[in-house]
């Protein structure tokens, strides 16, 4: 089956990407704005006006393309009965989003399917989305950081970008995304032989700043590489928008999503119920929408902690004698946690700030010794396993000072930090005789729980996806 996509938009070519159906994409020229206009003078509904224009451009496309099936799209934005189009300048958007600040306006979306020039199918879809109030500093800061990118999309913004300018949305993501890839992906698979196409499952990394995350490269390649039909996003949500965002995301279709900083204390707090594991660490790192509709969270950092350590050092034994951890952050509570189910019966834990430890220690077990930051050398002949769970050592940040000459040659060193790929404290570690353990498995095995889930496949950690996630 040929099939055109009458369209460059990125988001769209996304969307039949994550359905796994190949197609072509072009951009069909049609004079728009005068199209509208008449549509308008002659009193057309909003819906019928998207039809149009998604028409003429699958027919344009189709014409040229005998024996293609065309899909042409069209999205306008209705508010107060009057069509918003794309923001002409900087002030024009400043006029729009103020106009829809604390309002509820129609995203109309459709999507029409051509072949031989003639109708074949088409589809419109209503998305009701309701602005919070936006202040007009935020307005100016919103321009300021996103003018380029908005500047062609009607209404000025993009949801997919900045869900938190929403307080609540009535619709389906690949609705409001411009491409209503449901019943879509129905057509085709009444019109085509050989395995149906799957609608396409969602999930995200929730982040505050997000940028830097590896997890959407991760899953884009466990998607692409199982061939499942589905797509993993990045969205950076500020942490008091959190709560709303992430209702309105699973609402509009999301199965799950991965948590990182600053949200993971809120993300348990937000689900309806929890592992054991995430409740004693405290924190969760994933959110997973059950069949129920019931949300779950878990914290899945142990887990890829402890998974790494058993590939990478299957001799390595928990109970042999005590741990030290250095550091006594998020990460540092998901691994004490780790440690002591594996069966390690002492940890001595030792971090800058002392009370940060004993408020940790306090909270998990008394199996676990706080020793001062100048003393964390004393203890080197006693342990097996030393973990470093601070930033130090890591690219761009202060190196971990730590004399390893008396560190029993046995123990096993491992490092949360994977850029530096090899730390400073592994090298030294290693110089000394010793096992050790960088921190790039823990962070590809931690995201299986949640693809799995998400997903419905177990996905494999192996050097291809090591290679791909540390270039
Ligand atoms: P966090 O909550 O911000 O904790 C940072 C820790 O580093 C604290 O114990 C802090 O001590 C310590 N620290 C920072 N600067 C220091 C300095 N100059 N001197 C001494 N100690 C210092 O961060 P986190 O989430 O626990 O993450 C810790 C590290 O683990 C990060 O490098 C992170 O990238 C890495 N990590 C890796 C994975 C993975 O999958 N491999 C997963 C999670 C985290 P204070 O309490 O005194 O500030």
């Amino acid at each position: 089956m040929d099939l055109i996509l009458a369209s460059q938009s990125i988001t769209r070519r996304r969307i039949l990407d994550a359905a796994r159906i190949d197609a072509r994409f072009m951009s069909p020229k049609i004079d728009e704005e005068n199209i509208t206009k008449s549509l308008i003078a002659d009193q057309a509904l909003p819906r019928d006006i998207a039809d149009t224009l998604a028409e003429h451009k699958a027919l344009k496309i189709s014409r040229k393309n005998l024996d293609s099936l065309v899909i042409g799209c069209d999205q306008i934005l209705v508010f107060e009965g009057e069509i918003f189009g794309k923001p002409a300048s900087p002030e024009a958007l400043k006029d729009m989003l103020s106009r829809l600040s604390g309002q509820t306006h129609r995203l109309v979306t459709a999507n029409v399917i051509y072949k031989d020039g003639k109708p074949m199918w088409r589809h419109v879809a209503i998305s009701h989305m309701s602005m919070r109030t936006i202040t007009s500093n935020e307005i100016d800061a919103y321009i300021e950081a996103h003018w380029p990118d908005v500047k062609h999309s009607a209404g000025g913004y993009h949801f997919e970008r900045t869900p938190d300018l929403f307080s609540s949305v009535r619709g389906n993501w690949f609705d409001i995304m411009g491409l209503s890839i449901d019943p879509i992906l129905r057509f085709l698979n009444q019109h085509q032989a050989g395995n149906p196409f799957q609608i396409p499952r969602l999930a995200a990394v929730l982040g505050h700043p997000i940028a830097q995350s590896k997890s959407p490269l991760m899953h884009g390649h466990w998607l692409k590489k199982n061939q499942i039909s589905g797509d993993y996003i990045a969205i950076d949500i500020p942490p008091m928008r959190f709560n709303t965002t992430v209702r309105m995301l699973f609402d509009v279709g999301f199965s799950g999503f991965n948590v990182t900083i600053p949200h993971k204390e809120q993300a348990l707090a937000f689900a309806d119920d929890m592992t054991p594991r995430a409740r004693r660490i405290g924190a969760a790192n994933t959110l997973i929408k059950r069949d129920s509709g019931k949300i779950s969270a878990d914290n899945t950092d142990g887990y890829g902690f402890m998974t790494n350590l058993a590939s990478q050092n299957s001799a390595w034994n928990p109970s042999a004698g005590p741990s030290l951890v250095l550091g006594a952050g998020g990460a540092a509570r998901a691994i004490l946690v780790a440690l002591l189910e594996a069966g390690v019966p002492k940890i001595y834990l030792c971090n800058r700030t002392r009370a940060r430890a004993e408020d940790l220690a306090a909270d998990i077990s008394d199996c676990i010794e706080v020793i001062d930051w100048e003393d964390k050398q004393g203890v080197l002949p006693d342990v097996f396993t030393v973990v470093n769970a601070t930033s130090l050592g890591m690219i761009g940040k202060p190196p971990l000072e730590i004399d390893l000459t008396n560190l029993n040659p046995d123990a096993l060193v491992t490092d949360l930090i994977y850029a530096p790929l090899e730390t400073q404290l592994l090298k030294d570690a290693r110089t000394r005789g010793c096992e050790v353990v960088s921190g790039i498995g823990m962070l590809l095995h931690q995201g299986v729980p949640g693809f799995e889930a998400w997903f419905g496949h177990r996905p494999a950690v192996d050097e291809e996806l090591e290679a791909l996630v540390l270039t």
